[in-house]
């Protein structure tokens, strides 16, 4: 990474004047980097339209609707540009650059505010028709469960194990907590509630890896993202319950390891994309 630059996209002030002040970031970037640049990737959460390079209406973003924004930001910053959605982006950066190296069957995932990821198999990204496949979050760990915010169905992994539903689930069951990272503080100080709470989260992201684990039998599973922090609090308990939980052939073979990339799997990511469909 040559130069990294960040700012709040403060989405309701709407497409036009959040363009502008997006590609004025790319533009910085560029006058910031020492080697020649050759290309644009952009990450987005969607739904989106990969191939063409437009923005549906991204639900994070709204009004954005049916912005091309691959050619307005090749059009303003001069050179080839693409988009892809963040997650699969950041699947494709942990895969060329991260935690998943040298792996050729990968599953991304990122355990956040929401729960996004992406899925590497035979060594490409993963898309679905449109750019919209991969939706890690959105599988069922309960279909009788909680209703899910993101897509409106029930027992979705993200209406468990994202920050949100952790730090919500804490809040219903009676205690006074901000954040997932709350939580997972009392849980440790040994509150009962919270490790309640922290145990159902566990259970259901065990449950959510462990199936599509069964599906796409990867090399590796990386787990990144804000609430992939707590470290082994996390990881080592949904480790051990997915080498137990997944088809033998498929836990025998299976890492479950923590994301390399940091804070700018989104922009590595976006970069690794661009170097996949254009270089
Ligand atoms: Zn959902």
């Amino acid at each position: 990474v040559e130069a990294f630059v960040v700012a709040p996209s403060e989405a309701v002030r709407g497409p036009e004047d959040g363009l502008r002040r997006l590609f004025a970031l790319g533009r910085q970037a560029l006058d910031a980097s020492r080697s020649e640049v050759a290309a644009v990737g952009i990450g987005c959460g969607g739904p989106l339209d990969s191939s063409a390079g437009v923005l549906i209406a991204p639900l994070h973003l709204p009004g954005w609707t049916d912005v091309p924004i691959a050619e307005l930001a090749s059009a303003e910053l001069g050179l080839p540009a693409v988009l892809d959605n963040d997650a699969t982006a950041a699947a494709a950066g942990e895969h060329r650059f991260g935690a998943g190296r040298g792996t050729r069957n990968m599953v991304y995932l990122t355990v956040s505010t929401g729960v996004g990821g992406g899925v590497v198999l035979d060594g490409r990204v993963f898309r679905g028709s449109t750019g919209n496949g991969g939706e890690l979050g959105h599988v069922t760990v309960d279909w009788n469960g909680r209703p899910c915010k993101g897509c409106g169905r029930r027992g979705c992994l993200e209406a468990y194990a994202s920050g949100t539903s952790i730090a919500e689930r804490a809040r219903e069951a009676g205690m006074e907590v901000e954040t997932a990272s709350d939580v997972a503080a009392a849980s440790r100080a040994g509150d009962a509630v919270a490790e309640r709470v922290w145990e159902e989260t566990l259970a259901a992201l065990a449950c959510g890896v462990a199936s599509l684990a069964n599906v796409f039998e990867p090399e590796r599973v990386v787990i990144g993202g804000g609430v992939s922090r707590e470290g082994d609090q996390l990881l080592g308990p949904v480790r051990e319950r997915v080498k137990a939980e997944a088809i033998g052939p498929v836990a025998h073979s299976l890492e479950v390891v923590a994301a390399e990339l940091g804070d700018t799997v989104g922009v590595v990511g976006a970069a690794a994309v661009a170097f996949e469909r254009l270089m």
